[in-house]
């Protein structure tokens, strides 16, 4: 039995655009740009949401999404997309498929997406829901999202969406001078004291990180040797 009524699209939007003023001393960002406000209005968050939890699709809240793994809250996905600065045309790197619905607000935003996932069973159901909704321009990769893409690399942005003990090497190599980059990084303590980092790289190569918020998501698993 529901005791609430659950949120809408243009509620749960509401809500963001709220969080976001009220984190702008920390963020930089008291508003959303408007193409990133756009893309969110414009993914079915419902679809990549198990039927259990289906019609919490619109709350501003974490959602299980099967192999002890979660769905971002929709205002952590909306800050993080905008602390990425896409353009039109660049090319993202996105480690942490999950679901696959960060990945379909980047597909959104930029020309091509790569995305990594280490579950296999998790990254099969993303790409099943993201061909089902059109989406085109995502490539696929199951492995260690710590050893990055390199095929595909230099990146304009990357993204990765679980908590890395420390700065992934690989994937500040293949941030192309110019990029961006958004991890949260654990200060070892699991749950506790994870900072979103927002990380660049400048023309001449040097690499500058900034902390950006507190933040809680699921770790980012070692399955390749420390490199
Ligand atoms: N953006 C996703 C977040 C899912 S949670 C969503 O909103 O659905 C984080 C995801 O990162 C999980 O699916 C987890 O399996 C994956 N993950 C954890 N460690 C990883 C690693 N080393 N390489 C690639 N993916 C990883």
């Amino acid at each position: 039995m529901r005791l609430v009524r659950p949120s809408t699209r243009e509620e749960l939007l509401a809500e963001i655009d709220a969080e976001a003023a009220a984190t702008a001393p920390m963020t930089g960002r008291p508003a959303l740009a408007a193409r990133v406000r756009a893309a969110l209005e414009r993914v079915p968050r419902e679809a990549f949401v198990p039927g259990a939890w289906r019609d919490m699709a619109w709350e501003n809240r974490p959602l299980p999404i099967g192999q002890g793994q979660t769905i971002s809250q929709p205002y952590i996905v909306a800050i993080m997309t905008e602390l990425l600065d896409l353009g039109a045309g660049d090319r993202t790197l996105e480690i942490g498929t999950g679901c696959g619905y960060q990945t379909a607000v980047l597909a959104e935003l930029c020309a091509q997406v790569y995305t990594v996932e280490r579950i296999p069973e998790l990254m099969q159901l993303a790409q099943e829901t993201l061909a089902g909704l059109g989406y085109a321009n995502i490539e696929y990769l199951a492995g260690d999202g710590h050893l990055a893409w390199p095929d595909h690399a230099p990146y304009d942005a990357i993204i990765v969406t679980a908590a890395a003990a420390r700065l992934p090497a690989a994937l500040v190599a293949q941030l192309r001078p110019g990029g961006r980059m958004v991890v949260p990084v654990s200060g070892g303590f699991g749950w506790l004291g994870q900072s979103l980092l927002r990380v660049t790289k400048d023309d001449e190569g040097a690499v500058a990180s900034q902390k950006v918020l507190d933040v809680a998501f699921v770790p980012l698993v070692r399955d390749a040797p420390q490199e």
